[in-house]
Order: C-alpha cells, then sequence, then structure tokens
C-alpha cells in the first residue's frame, strides 16, 4: 500500500508544475487536434455530385436529390442538391472515407455547432446533371462523367456519353433532334444505356 501511495503523492506534485490538459474554452478559443472528426464539409472543386456520400451515410445525414420530372434538352442546366444536415451527422467519417475523388466531402475541425434552428444545420452542394435525349433519364451528374472520362484516360473512347462529354469540353456538339426518330448514327447522342440498347436493336432488327 506504501508504494501507491508515494506514487500519487508524485504524480500530485508533478501535475502542480504541468501544463493543464483541458483548454479554458468557451473564453478561450480552442483549436482541436488532428484527426479530430467535427463537422463534415463538401468542397465544391473536389465533388462530382456521384452520390456516394449518402449511400454510404449510416445516419441518413445525407441526400442526394434530384428533380422529380426532368426535362429533356432543357436549356436551363437541371440540378442534383447534395444535402448534408449535420445536425442527424454521428461523424463515423464513413463520407470522407468512401468519397470517389477522396476530396469532395471532408470532415473538418469545426466542433462547436449549438444552433438554436436546427433548420440551419444544413450544408449543401448542387451539380449539373445529364439527361438522356430520348427517354428523359437521369444519367448523373456532368462533373461526374467528366471525372470517369479523366480517370479512364482513352479506354473513355470506349464509351459513346463518355466520349461525348470529353468533346464537349473542347468542341461545340449538337444535341439529339427530338423530332425525328433516331437511328444507329444517334448513338453518338447522350443517351441512357436502355435507349442506346433499343436504338441498336431496332437498327439492327427493324
Ligand atoms: S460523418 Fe458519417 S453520419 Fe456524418 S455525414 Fe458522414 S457518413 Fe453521415
Ligand atoms: S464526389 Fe464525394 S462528396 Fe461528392 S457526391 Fe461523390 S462521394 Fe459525395
Amino acid at each position: 500500500m506504501r508504494y501507491p501511495k508515494l506514487r500519487e503523492l508524485k504524480e500530485a506534485i508533478k501535475s502542480l508544475f504541468s501544463k493543464p490538459y483541458t483548454s479554458k474554452f468557451p473564453f478561450k478559443p480552442h483549436e482541436a487536434f488532428d484527426g479530430f472528426r467535427g463537422k463534415p464539409e463538401y468542397f465544391d472543386e473536389y465533388c462530382v455530385g456521384c452520390g456516394a456520400c449518402a449511400e454510404v451515410c449510416p445516419g441518413n445525414a445525407i441526400k442526394r436529390i434530384d428533380p422529380i420530372e426532368p426535362v429533356k434538352n432543357k436549356t436551363e442546366p437541371q440540378m442534383r442538391r447534395m444535402e448534408l444536415r449535420y445536425d442527424m451527422c454521428n461523424f463515423c467519417g464513413n463520407c470522407e472515407a468512401h468519397c470517389i475523388t477522396e476530396k469532395g466531402i471532408q470532415l473538418t475541425k469545426q466542433f462547436n455547432l449549438a444552433l438554436f434552428d436546427r433548420k440551419l444545420a444544413v450544408e449543401e452542394i448542387e451539380k449539373e446533371l445529364v439527361i438522356c435525349e430520348l427517354c428523359g433519364t437521369i444519367l448523373t451528374a456532368k462533373d461526374h462523367l467528366r471525372w470517369l472520362a479523366r480517370k479512364l484516360g482513352t479506354l473513355a473512347y470506349g464509351n459513346p456519353t463518355l466520349l461525348l462529354v470529353s468533346q464537349r469540353e473542347l468542341i461545340p456538339v449538337e444535341s439529339g433532334n427530338q423530332g425525328a426518330e433516331m437511328r444507329r448514327p444517334d448513338i453518338f447522342k447522350v443517351l441512357c444505356p436502355k435507349c442506346r440498347h433499343q436504338i441498336m436493336l431496332k437498327d439492327i432488327w427493324g
């Protein structure tokens, strides 16, 4: 029994002269330690709007919100909204760990998230969508297709949609003629896989 008591006494004396482990927050600003998992935030330059973070969020804190009735060949862009409610977040880090670009969403060191109105606890980001020119189905976000084309490199030339998205960066390409029936040469329009498959079948079998 004697030795533990002496050890505790030594610790007590040492602590009188050492720096405190706790900070003086909220009286003084506090910087969280490295690796702290605080409020997640979107980074527009890295997020491509794929929606993977919404799929892996266990707290249902992230929602991918697309237009209910997307309109094909609409002149103004139609947008996908990624909405993050950080009042529902449990700071697990799944979204950051599974982000396809690795930096689109990141957990910051922000920990002081108290609000009087929970409706204000929202982070969001918008990305332009690519819509099938024939049936109006949403393919994905335009930045997502560009990211895929960059990732695949020359292999992207094997997919007409990726090819078209890459080409539109360089030259203006006409969109599909909605009045006329699409035939085989039209597979180089922005089409969903189902429509492209049907056009091919029709062209071969009539
Ligand atoms: S940290 Fe976890 S709970 Fe919070 S938004 Fe990301 S995946 Fe969802
Ligand atoms: S790029 Fe990352 S942050 Fe953006 S929607 Fe996809 S998974 Fe989420």
